[in-house]
């Protein structure tokens, strides 16, 4: 049977698409975005989190630890994932709950069964499942298989994508997919790749084969300061769009709530210096949308 790694099942989403959604979200992304709130979705593996703050050092975990993957030394919790088998023991022990592992293995029918439980919720909200991440469309076998289920039982699909997945992903696909979620975070090829680690020729490709198929698009716009809030990026970005199919859009301001995550990870936070824009600069960048005749909104 075909399972995949996820690393959140959110219920009641209401920043996911249209109506009340339970949002899914998929371990692995192709991107690795300077701002990135959701460092867990990166890596395709199963992750160890620690969490510093709940530990009270009292040596549980490591003294269970069949494999000496976690150690204390001068009074600091040491671990090595390289040792670790993720056999979550360190997890059942610790009174504190200051251990967890990201990414846990589903099959469709098991994801099913969790997206079923709210299905009250979305026939009463015009709601449905939102496929997040990480990046969804780049494990097509397992989502194609998902898509093609919700669509038999009558449970509408939301896609939050990158873009950066093979185009034969999208086409595979859309017939399934009642809005894309479709992210836009910079024009300029090189700096994207500063960026996010891959240029965007991808991504624009993949939104205008969508838009040219006749697919529901909603543009999203992450926004920092200094990075893509600029009158030159916003218009280009209009330019681009004005013969596109694009229902709507939304901007995102940078907000910097997955830095806790980073710590759990023991990762530097990259995001160190980045803000949002004024709230007249976003409120700017809205007014210039709807000059367009988009409907913009400003969050999920
Ligand atoms: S068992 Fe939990 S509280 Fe105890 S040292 Fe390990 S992580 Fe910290
Ligand atoms: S998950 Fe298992 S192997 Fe990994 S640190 Fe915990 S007890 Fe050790």
């Amino acid at each position: 049977m075909r399972k995949t790694l996820i690393f959140n099942i959110q219920k009641f989403c209401i920043h996911d698409g249209p109506g009340i959604r339970t949002t899914v979200f998929f371990k692995g992304c192709p991107l690795k975005c300077s701002w990135c709130h959701n460092p867990e979705s990166q890596n395709s593996r199963q992750e160890m989190l620690y969490d510093k703050d709940k530990c009270s050092l009292c040596g549980q975990c490591a003294r269970h630890c069949q494999v000496k993957a976690i150690s204390i030394t001068n009074g600091k919790i040491l671990f090595d994932p390289h040792k670790c088998r993720l056999c979550k023991v360190c997890i059942d022990v610790c009174s504190n709950n200051a251990r967890e592992i990201a990414g846990e293995e589903y099959s469709v029918a098991e994801l099913m069964r969790e997206i079923e439980k709210d299905r009250p919720f979305y026939e009463q909200s015009g709601g449905g499942v939102t496929l997040s991440g990480g990046e969804a469309m780049v494990q097509i076998d397992f989502v194609a298989e998902l898509v093609a289920t919700c669509r038999e039982r009558g449970i509408a699909v939301a896609i939050d994508t990158c873009g950066q997945a093979p185009t034969e992903n999208f086409l595979r696909i859309m017939e399934y997919v009642d809005i894309f979620l479709y992210d836009i975070k910079l024009l300029d090829p090189a700096r994207h790749r500063d960026y996010t680690g891959q240029d965007n020729r991808l991504i624009l490709d993949n939104l205008k084969v969508l838009s040219d198929q006749g697919a529901n698009i909603n543009l999203r716009l992450p926004l920092l300061a200094g990075v893509n809030d600029g009158p030159d990026h916003i218009c280009r970005v209009i330019r681009l769009i004005q013969n596109f199919n694009i229902s709507s859009i939304n901007l995102l301001p940078y907000h910097d709530i997955g830095q806790g995550k980073y710590r759990k990870l023991a990762r530097d936070y990259p995001a160190e210096g980045f803000d949002k824009p004024p709230a007249a600069r976003v409120a700017e960048i809205k007014a210039a949308f709807e000059q367009e005749n988009y409907q913009v909104k400003i969050g999920g």
